[in-house]
């Protein structure tokens, strides 16, 4: 039995999340800055890998973890995905 890609479904392309190769919504960075929402609420210094806007209005640098529960999901001017660069 083979998996069968999902290109028959133009809905699918949409909700891809994976970071394979520079897109618009990623943004290449020389080091992962700390999760400003973390760091304010529990002191902690987690790598943020998603500069986006949140629900409180603010573009920050997020963790997947604060993303998924503030980010206002990603694109040009919502979020963006920080990879590591040169
Ligand atoms: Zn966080």
């Amino acid at each position: 039995m083979r998996l069968r890609p999902s290109a028959a479904n133009p809905s699918a392309i949409a909700t891809r999340s994976r970071t394979t190769k520079t897109k618009p919504e990623t943004v290449t960075v020389s080091n992962f800055p700390a999760c400003e929402h973390h760091l304010e609420q529990a002191g902690e210094r987690v790598s943020a890998h998603i500069m986006g806007v949140t629900i409180f209005g603010t573009h920050t640098f997020v963790c997947a973890t604060c993303f998924n529960l503030y980010g206002m999901g990603l694109g040009l001017s919502k979020g963006q995905i920080l990879v590591m660069g040169a």
